[in-house]
């Protein structure tokens, strides 16, 4: 039977168009819809903006340590639609520069919603059906509100998801943050170092959690020491409109009034009305596209990569997850996405990178050695920050093989990326011993641990 397209992919996130961009350059014809803007939440209102956002918070702690190194320097005030008008317009551009990569790639855009009609059938908003020889789903996932918060942001209350950072007319003056996941620890990070006054409420014992205990709690105590007012262990009880923003009832009894609300309490596949189960795709119970290995549905026409899967809930997974679909179905080249190892940072100011299995993982596994070092990094230490880096290396015992990799520091995400590779490559312990430092740095201190702290 002939189709319209080889291909046709839903959802124009950095996961979508890598397959469809990929796809197409092996000679595939395909299309690709996209309801909002083109490259998702990485590229509109994800990485990118935060991670520029990063940047923009660090600048009153380094004047500051401009002073300490001699410099006459003053932060002045921040002027947060200046900033915001810079922020859209480089992510119009990036826009842009995704839109046209798919179009020199040949790939036909759709900016529209679309449904899977049959599992060769793929339908728009405005009713135009086009046939596909197989159906990528690669529409991402959002942020969730849990109940019974959602109705006061429904009502205009300043109840926030991290979507909406982006977009504020003005930053609050102050701000509650609920989540101590990735999203809850970065925007309690930016906003801090904004000007805000933040105070962020974490259900669980610590933040982050699924990273290194050790390295959890290092990070929060760093981060409560930067001015953060972090409350472990504790939940939002009720939430109401008040003079001025929104008074928050907590576990612990207390009561704060702040201007603004962000729930950083978790995303959501977007798997819900696009047809799949239907077709009899099977989903899950968080709501994720259930896929194998080769990112195939139940259905065999059917595929779905990225955040829609919740595999790990990474870009560059998505990327290589997308790249791995189209060299299989369209390259000729059998390929899996490799979810082993995979390296990432968290953004928040020190920086947490890791890779590889925590402590608590490693030791549940076989004899461990850990080796570990907490200092004061040089530039700090001059400028008066009595902050410290974490730096850790876990061994398995009886290969000698490096594990785990978890790092706090300024640039630690850089740094992570690169131990990455030692991990990957199977490095040992005497591997990274062997390695002769670059002094004076941070990461230096990564092959010159000599002694374990612990064995176990
Ligand atoms: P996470 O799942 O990482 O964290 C969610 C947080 O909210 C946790 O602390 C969780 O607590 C808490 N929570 C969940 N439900 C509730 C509730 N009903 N009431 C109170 N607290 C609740 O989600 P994020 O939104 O932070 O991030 C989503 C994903 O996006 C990440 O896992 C990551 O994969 C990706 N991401 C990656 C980034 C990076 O690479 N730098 C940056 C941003 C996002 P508990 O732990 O107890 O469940």
């Amino acid at each position: 039977m002939a189709f319209d397209v080889d291909l046709f992919v839903i959802g124009g996130g950095s996961g979508g168009v890598r397959a469809a961009r990929i796809a197409a350059e092996a000679g595939a014809r395909v299309a690709l819809a996209e309801e909002s803007r083109m490259g998702g939440t990485c590229v509109i209102r994800g990485c990118v903006p935060k991670k520029l956002m990063v940047f923009a918070s660090a600048f009153p702690d380094a004047m500051e340590d401009a002073r300490a190194y001699g410099w006459g320097a003053e932060v002045g005030a921040f002027d947060w639609p200046a900033f915001r008008g810079k922020l859209h317009a480089e992510l119009a551009r990036l826009e842009g520069v995704y839109r046209a990569n798919l179009t020199r790639a040949g790939v036909a855009i759709h900016d529209a919603r679309a449904s899977v009609a049959d599992p060769h059938t793929v339908r728009l908003a405005d009713g135009t059906e086009i046939s596909a020889a197989h159906i990528l789903v690669a529409t991402g996932g959002r942020p969730f509100i849990p109940e019974p918060f959602a109705a006061l942001r429904d009502q205009g209350h300043p109840v926030l998801v991290s979507d909406d950072i982006f977009d504020l007319e003005a930053l609050p003056r102050s701000i509650l943050i609920l989540g101590g996941g990735y999203i809850g620890c970065e925007f309690a990070s930016i906003l801090h170092g904004l000007g805000v006054e933040v105070t962020q409420l974490v259900r669980g014992a610590q933040i982050l959690r699924g990273f290194d205990e050790e390295a959890r709690g290092h990070l929060a105590d760093s981060l409560i020491a930067r001015g953060i007012d972090l409350h472990c262990g504790t939940d939002l009880l009720a939430l109401e409109p008040s003079e001025g923003g929104l008074r928050a009832k907590s576990t612990d009894g207390r009561e704060r009034v702040v201007e603004a609300v962000l729930f950083a309490t978790g995303r959501v596949p977007n798997s819900d009305g696009l047809g799949l189960a239907e077709q009899g795709v099977t989903i899950g119970r968080r709501g994720e596209v259930v896929v194998d290995d080769w990112s195939q549905t139940g259905v065999p026409s059917i595929y779905a990569i990225g955040d829609v899967t919740d595999r790990i809930a990474l870009t560059p997974v998505a990327i290589r997850e997308g790249h791995a679909f189209a060299d299989t179905v369209f390259g000729a080249k059998p390929t899996r996405a490799d979810h082993d190892l995979v390296a990432s940072a968290v953004f928040t100011r020190p920086e947490l990178g890791s890779v590889g299995l925590t402590e608590e993982e490693a030791r549940a596994r076989g004899p461990i050695e850990v080796y570990a070092t907490s200092f004061r990094a040089m530039h700090q230490a001059f400028a008066g920050r009595s902050e410290r880096v974490m730096m850790k290396l876990i061994v398995d015992a009886d290969s000698r093989r490096v594990v785990g990799c978890h790092i706090i520091a300024d640039g630690a995400g850089e740094m992570i990326q690169l131990a990455a590779i030692a991990l990957k490559m199977g490095a040992t312990k005497e591997d990274f011993d062997r390695t002769v430092a670059v002094h004076p740095t941070m990461a230096e201190e990564l092959v010159t641990l000599r002694t374990p702290v612990r064995r176990g």
